[in-house]
């Protein structure tokens, strides 16, 4: 528990009377902090793209009598130009998310096409690095939440779990009902992440090794982003992981009743 901060206001009503209002300022004061080192770190990661591009682009214009050399800076322009895109996008999803907070537009949502979504694109990066893709487990679920948001969500996982492994190992995306949750989990046998990294990886921008990171193009947001999706939808996101033998990402989110058990008429007024 924190301190609690609450901002006190004192009226005299009338001789004698006096009427204290107390107001809790602790939350205020904590989303304030939250926004303030966002933008901080925001500023701070956009810094290395912009430098590496204006670099890059003095770069080419030195080499204008080189064709071939042209071409090579020109290449890691366009690379550089793709994560900078891949950036801003995640930091718009995740301020988005932020100010969102609870989702209001809930509609039934089918967990597999979500899963068959969340994997489709993976899968070009999986075969070019022989890793096997499968999705398996309770099908026919249905969770109460927005479609788009769940398919970024465990997207980021699986993109992630693909990122993370080595050649021709096994990436699983497994559904499990818990009762009325329904468990989301995506496992691997990639390069795992240590206790004390586990404890850190929903952090906004954090990263294990952020020269790998940047090898596999990866942001360091994903995962907070995922961490958004779960907590507005009713649930949350937990990792286990050994570092060298995988890591597992459960979401959990609460099930949707059954549209086959519609709820009973009223009895009409007698
Ligand atoms: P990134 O865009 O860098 O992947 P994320 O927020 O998605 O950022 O993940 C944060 C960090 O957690 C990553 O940089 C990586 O070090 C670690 N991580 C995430 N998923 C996995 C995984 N499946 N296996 C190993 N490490 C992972």
């Amino acid at each position: 528990g924190g301190t609690l901060l609450v901002q006190v206001r004192v009226a005299q009503v009338t001789p004698g009377h006096l009427v204290v209002l107390a107001e809790d300022q602790t939350q205020a004061r904590r989303l304030e902090a939250i926004r303030r080192d966002f933008v901080v770190n925001i500023s701070h990661e956009l810094k290395t793209p912009v430098g590496a591009l204006t670099l890059l682009a003095e770069t080419v214009q030195d080499a204008a009598d080189d064709p071939e050399a042209v071409r090579r800076f020109a290449g890691r322009m366009q690379t550089e130009a793709v994560r900078l895109s891949a950036l801003v996008h995640e930091i718009i999803e995740l301020s988005r998310l932020q100010v969102a907070g609870a989702l209001t537009e809930l509609a039934a949502v089918d967990v597999d096409t979500v899963l068959a979504e969340a994997v489709d694109r993976a899968r070009t990066t999986a075969d070019g690095k022989n890793v096997r893709l499968s999705v398996g487990g309770q099908k026919g679920v249905t969770v109460f939440g927005q479609h788009d948001l769940l398919v970024t969500a465990v997207r980021n996982l699986v993109d992630n779990a693909v990122a993370y492994s080595g050649e021709a190992s096994h990436v699983g995306v497994g559904v499990r009902l818990v009762g009325d949750i329904v468990e989301i989990a995506v496992v691997d046998e990639g390069i795992g992440i240590s206790a004390a990294d586990q404890e850190r990886v929903f952090e906004r921008f954090y990263r294990v090794d952020p020269a790998r990171s940047r090898e596999t193009g990866g942001t360091g947001l994903g995962l907070s982003i995922v961490k958004h999706v779960a907590a507005d939808h009713g649930g949350d996101v937990t990792v286990w992981s050994q570092p060298g033998r995988g890591s597992t990402f459960t979401l959990r989110l609460p099930r949707a009743a059954s549209p086959a058990a519609p709820a009973e008429a009223p009895a009409p007024a007698a």
